[in-house]
């Protein structure tokens, strides 16, 4: 390949990037990566980080399986591409459908293939509100999330977002979504403990329903732990109620799994750890480890019954694309039969909690919390007040991320909550390895900020 200096020109000519301001990048130009293996990245100038983000929070398996490029490519030879539109099928879409349904808890046994979680969250928009219109009641049609939520970035899935500078580019929301507050009880719980903090926050949702009508709301929904928000650990009052007040209103409950499916947590699916009961979830990421393009809504036995009953108008070209669902089939294979996800339940996660507590004793660090295989910090000055800096909110987190780079590591930045996800397959002299990383980065940054 060009020097790295020609790609970030060439990058920079012609290349538009999600979630980036390419102003600010002018004189130092992308980073760019040449490949992977396992945890880590290497860049086109040959420097190593571990990837403590798995991507963005997907490369469950880890990067490098030789038996993925397989998987894809003897599908590519045997077929492409077909659609699943108008009563025709495939092998690889009815044994992905087949496997999710196993693998899924409860009655969740009906799967409906989208290209990514913001395409499966559109999907649930229009399904959520025509089970309601097939049942009578078009009227059931107002869906309630949460704000800083994140569930993808078209105009369905982003309106479901909660992110206020989201929102205000692009004319979202679109009309009929709401939101309440999330159960952030490190930046907003005040003097409450953090259960009587979790009760209020979800008894929002019983406020809204009667606000609006239960008569008007088809739906909520929420990821089981927010990611983008910045690793959002609820309350362990929060989600039960939630579900409690779901059926008590009859109003369908959606968990935004895209993030917290396939091992996340700890479980096969963050519902599972979270005891949620959802009648649809939404997934993606960690479907395919990130290998190939794909997303999902797998949906409980009653809301399948209802939307099978008439022709949902709905779909896309690459709805259980022949490839992609191979690799899926075969990152769950992986999965399962390497017992990762039981590796993760048993060990790995009690692991990096262990290591990931510790970044706590830094001064630059307020709390420290981690469920499963994500985890996150908050910089502050103050811990004892949970204080912010003075300046901009995420100028510290900006500073403490590269810092990170620099030190081999890559770790995101929400805000000042510095946040992880790796690669489900850490080991733990990797999971070492991040956290010295980590705490070098802190101390840089402590420096930087206190000059
Ligand atoms: N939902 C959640 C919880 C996510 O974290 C994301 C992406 O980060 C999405 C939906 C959107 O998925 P995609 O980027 O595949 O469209």
């Amino acid at each position: 390949h060009p020097p790295t200096s020609e790609l970030q020109a060439l990058d920079a000519a012609h290349h538009m990037h999600p979630f980036t301001h390419a102003g600010e990048l002018k004189d130092k130009g992308v980073r760019v990566i040449a490949r992977a293996n396992g945890v880590t990245l290497t860049d086109t100038d040959g420097n190593d980080y571990l990837d403590a983000m798995a991507g963005l929070w997907c490369v469950n398996i880890g990067y490098g399986r030789e038996e993925m490029a397989e998987a894809a490519a003897r599908q590519m030879r045997e077929l492409p591409y077909y659609n699943t539109f108008f009563q025709t099928s495939h092998v690889p879409a009815i044994a992905l459908a087949n496997k999710l349904a196993e693998l899924a808890p409860g009655d969740l046994n009906h799967v409906f293939f989208a290209g990514s979680g913001s395409e499966a969250n559109d999907t649930n928009i229009r399904m959520v509100r025509t089970y309601w219109a097939q049942k009578g009641h078009p009227e059931k049609n107002i869906i309630i999330s949460r704000k800083n939520a994140y569930h993808g970035s078209s105009m369905g899935s982003g309106s479901l977002g909660g992110m206020s500078f989201m929102h205000e580019q692009g004319g979202l929301p679109i009309p009929d979504i709401h939101h309440i507050d999330q159960p952030h009880w490190w930046a907003e719980g005040g003097d409450m403990t953090p259960e009587e903090f979790g009760l209020e926050r979800a008894r929002q949702l019983e406020k809204k329903i009667e606000e609006l009508g239960a008569d008007r709301v088809a739906a909520f929904i929420g990821e089981p732990i927010q990611g983008a928000g910045g690793v959002i650990i609820p309350p362990s009052t929060y989600w039960p109620e939630i579900q409690r007040i779901c059926d008590k209103h009859g109003i369908l409950l959606i968990a935004d799994e895209v993030i917290c499916a396939f091992g996340r947590t700890g479980k096969w699916f963050g519902s599972e750890t979270m005891g949620i009961r959802p009648h649809i979830m939404t997934i993606a990421k960690g479907l395919s480890s990130g290998y190939a393009p794909i997303g999902g809504s797998i949906v409980c036995d009653e809301v399948a019954e209802v939307i099978n009953n008439c022709e949902f108008a709905h779909g896309y070209t690459y709805s259980g694309h022949p490839m992609t669902c191979a690799v899926a089939l075969e990152n769950l294979r992986i999965l399962e039969e390497e017992k990762i996800v039981d590796h993760v339940g048993a060990h790995t996660a009690g692991y990096l909690a262990k290591k990931w507590a510790t970044l706590a004793d830094h001064p630059l660090v307020g709390e420290a919390s981690s469920i499963g295989m994500m985890g996150a910090i908050v910089l502050t000055p103050d811990a004892e007040k949970r204080a912010k800096f003075a300046g901009n909110e995420g100028d510290a987190g900006l500073i403490c991320r590269e810092h990170c780079f620099q030190n081999g590591l890559v770790m995101r930045h929400v805000g000042d909550r510095m946040i992880i996800s790796p690669p489900l397959v850490i080991t733990d002299a990797e999971i070492d390895t991040l956290v010295e990383r980590a705490w070098i980065a802190l101390d840089l940054a402590h420096k930087q900020l206190e000059a």
